[in-house]
This record gives C-alpha cells, structure tokens and sequence, in this order.
C-alpha cells in the first residue's frame, strides 16, 4: 500500500512544500528513508515505531520505505515525525480519510505519542496557504501559523487524537487569531526611559538616532549605564507593523528563538551578543544554518558592547547587512538570505583604561594608546554610525534627583511624528524609510543650508579636524533634528546640535 501527505521544509525564512510518501509491502521487515534526509530524520523512525505502538496502533511487521521529495531541498528537523506517522496509518488503512491531500502536517512526536512544537510554523502557514492547503500542526505552534489569513490552522496534542480527527470522530475547530491580543502591549514589563536618572543628552541623542534609524556609538566609562540606555531605544522606535512583526517573528521561529507561548514577535528585539561571538554566530550560517544575531535583530536594535573588542573579521562582515539589509549566506548547493534590517548600537570606553575625562579617576593611556584604541573600530564601520555620543559618569546630584524623566511613550510620539515627515519625503521609493538612507543625491536635494549653518559646517571641518566623511554625517543628522521640530527647513542649531554628535572624528588631544 502506497500513501502520501503533504508537509514543508524551511529553507532561511522561506519554506517549500514537501511530499511525504510511505510504501508498505511484504517481504523482510526494515524501515528505510530516501530523499536526503538527515540526522534527525533517521532517528524519527524510532520515534515514529513508539508513539504508534503506544496510540494503541499495531504498527506493521512489513518493508516499510519512507521517500521525501522533492530530494534537492535539504530537509532537516523532527517535524516529519507526524506526516511520517500519518502516511504509515493510511497506508494501513487505520486512517480511512480520502481528504488528506488538503492539508500540511508537521510535528514531531515523543515516544508516547504526544506532538511536540516545530521550528519554522510561521513560514510554513505561508506556504500552505499559497499551496491551497489547510494546515495540521502541534498545538503550542497553532498562534503562530494562524497569524497567516485565510489559512485553516488545526492545533493537535497527539497521534490518536489526530487519528479520530481525521476519520470523522472527533472535532476539532480551526484556530482563529485576534489581532489585537498579539498587540496587547505589557508597558510594565518593559524598560523604560523614565527609569534613567540624568543623562539628558544621552536620552536626546537616543530620540535623535531612532527619529532618523542613525546607528549611534555611545563613549564613556564603565558603570556610566551605556548599556542600561540602549536597552531603551528600542521603547523609542514606532511601534511594529503587523508585517514587520510577522518577518520578524519567521526568524525567531526558524531559528527555534520564540519564547513558549508566544506567537507573535511584537515588540522591537534587542540583541547584545559578546565580543567573543563568532562570525557565524554573528551572521548566521553553520552545518544546519541558522540565522544569526544580526537577523535576529531584525527590526530592531543590535547592541555591540566594547565594540573595539571585537575582533576585525567580526566588524568586516558586518558591512554587508548594514549596507543591504540581508545576509546572504552562500552554500555548495543554494544560497539562503535572511532579513537583516537593524539599528547599531555600539559602545565603548574612551580609552584603554576608560577614565578619560573623568574628573575623579585619572586616566594612564598615553595619547598613542588612546588612538590605537579608537582605531580598532575600522574606518567602513564607522562610516555607518551616524551619531556618537559621549555618555559621562552620572553625578550624583542627578542621581538623587526628584524630577521624573520623560517616558518612553512620550518620546515615541515625538519619534513618530518625525517618521511620518519621511514616510512623506521618501514616498514611492525603493527601500528608503528614513534619513540615515539618504543617498549623496537625496542629501544634496533634502538637506539644503543657509549660508550661517555653511559657516559653521566649515569651522567644523577647519578646526575640530571634521573628516569629509562627517559633513554627510552631520547633514544627515541635522535633518532629522529638523524634522523632529516640524521644521521643513534645516536652520543653523539644527547643525550645531548635528556637530556635537562627531566625538570620534575629533584629534584626541
Ligand atoms: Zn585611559
């Protein structure tokens, strides 16, 4: 006897359909597997032999031969389990159902029969739908794959419950997504930028660089709280669309991330991986690839922290996803792109010893040291950070403070508002949302000056030694700070609060 389902296989965020077919006939009994599968397709069979038995299913003392197709596309995982272990019922005749063609069944199964979550559901409901198909899948994954519209999602617990569904004995009702319970917003769970005493200037350079999506660099000695501050920027950024919390929500899911019980990636991630990462942590890739920190990051924040300790291969590889957005990941066979759309957040001390400038501890780096340090963050890289920002030790008069900060909320409206200018500006182009994209074109045509803020813009360049590199910087900046105002034009302390944002092209001194 000869049976089919149909199932999916995820190749980076996107995922193909796969055809499941087991053949049953007499001879020596074996159990055999075709269609390039890997490790943990094998292993399935011994899952696969128990949960059957233990549903209370004699499973067959036959030539068992399983084939996955199409064979070209790599699959691997454990949620063939199910499709395998329904086809094996039907082949039987214990599953009496002529309807299995109109869904996708995926899930892995434990030894007793339960059905266990997969990696990738959300990517595989796309598919389904585009297929035409309904979809079966273990119930913790059912929030996620429902996410898809128009798509008939079945949560199942186990093989014998899945059994009596499709012979008509059981009822089981199509999961159905509200929205707005995803979006439910937990403010009190959040951090947010209320909690930061003092440090005004930071928090505004944070409003800055989530207003325009600048990649900022925060300079300033350890126990300053550079790290507590850019855990808020993502509480400044707009709220998640739907379609960014869904792409955003694939990664997690493929790259087994999502937390149980959540289905849907809502809030804006922070990632903070450590120096001591490796590139294909960073950037995704290994044997069974992965997506890495960067993607994980996508549409939201990627914290650096000690940014020079990173090593320069690790730096180098981070040009690609900063200037496309994606990461191509090239393999003998195929090639996978995963989504890479991020802010930088880098931070680092001022100096090897990390008290320059303090007025408390001194600093011992020689001023060659110093340099040395600061170039460790290589020129490319830094041409991709818009705004650097100096964070000092909090006083302690800031400290105990009364005056309640702004909130998170509040500032996001701001951010918003200045978004919305450049959803206008940037209208009907290609990839462009914000400032920080512009192009030399778009500079020349968006971020005109008067002759007061050329002036300024010059002395920059004359006396502070300002690269050329940091005059688009500044430009760009200083529209955002424009638009932030509501003002359509870029005035001279719109610059001059753009130029404060340079600490790294300055000389040391
Ligand atoms: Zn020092």
């Amino acid at each position: 006897m000869l049976a089919k389902v149909f199932s999916s296989a995820t190749l980076g965020i996107d995922a193909y359909p796969v055809e499941v077919e087991v053949d049953i006939s007499r001879g020596l009994p074996a159990f055999s597997t075709v269609g390039l599968p890997d490790n943990a397709v094998k292993e399935s069979k011994d899952r696969v032999k128990s949960a059957i038995k233990n549903s209370g299913y004699t499973f067959p003392v036959k030539r068992i031969t399983v084939n996955l197709a199409p064979a070209d596309i790599k699959k691997e995982g454990t949620l063939y389990d199910l499709p395998v272990a329904v086809a094996l019922l039907k082949a039987e005749d214990i599953i009496k159902s002529e309807a299995l063609a109109d869904y996708f069944i995926l899930g892995e199964l434990s030894l007793d029969g339960s059905i266990r979550p997969v990696r990738g559901a959300l990517s595989i409901a796309v598919c389904a739908r585009a297929a035409g198909k309904k979809l079966i899948l273990p119930t913790e994954n059912r929030g996620e794959a429902a996410l898809v519209e128009g798509l008939e999602v079945y949560g199942v617990d186990n093989l014998a419950g899945l059994v009596e569904f499709l012979n008509g004995n059981k009822v089981i009702e199509p999961w159905k997504a509200d929205l707005r319970d995803y979006f439910k917003r937990d403010e009190r769970a959040q951090p947010d930028l209320a909690d930061v005493k003092g440090q005004e200037h930071v928090k505004r350079a944070i409003e800055v660089a989530a207003a325009g999506g600048h990649n900022l660099i925060m300079i300033g000695p350890p126990g300053s709280g550079k790290t507590m501050l850019s855990r808020r920027l993502p509480t400044v950024l707009p709220d998640m669309t739907l379609e960014e919390a869904i792409e955003t929500t694939k990664v997690h899911s493929v790259a087994g991330r999502l937390i149980p019980g959540e289905a849907l990636v809502t809030e804006r991630p922070f990632r903070s991986p450590h120096h001591t990462i490796s590139d294909v942590g960073l950037i995704g890739g290994g044997r069974i690839p992965r997506p890495g920190e960067v993607s994980l990051a996508h549409n939201g924040v990627l914290f650096l922290d000690e940014l020079p300790e990173f090593g320069k291969s690790v730096l180098e590889v981070l040009r690609q996803p900063l200037e496309d957005g994606s990461v191509n990941i090239a393999r003998a066979s195929m090639s996978i792109t995963y989504p890479a759309v991020f802010m930088l957040v880098g931070a680092m001390n001022p100096c090897p010893c990390g008290f320059l400038g303090d007025l408390k501890k001194e600093c011992t780096c020689t001023p060659a040291q110093v340099q040395n340090y600061r170039n460790r963050i290589t020129g490319p890289l830094l041409d991709r950070i818009d705004i650097h920002c100096e964070v000092p030790a909090v006083r302690f008069r800031e400290l105990t403070g009364q005056k309640k900060g702004e909130t998170s909320a509040e500032v996001r409206e701001r951010v918003n508002a200045a978004r919305r200018v450049q959803a206008a500006r940037f209208k009907g182009r290609d990839k462009i949302f914000s400032n920080s994209q512009m192009t030399s074109r778009d500079i020349k045509k968006f971020c005109e000056i008067d002759i007061e803020s050329q002036r300024l813009l010059e002395m920059a360049v004359e006396r502070l030694g300002f690269s050329a590199r940091a005059y688009t910087r500044i430009l760009k900046v200083a529209r955002t700070i424009s638009d932030l105002e509501g003002d359509p034009a870029i005035r001279p302390h719109h610059i001059s609060e753009a130029i404060q944002y340079r600490t790294l092209d300055r000389a040391v001194y």
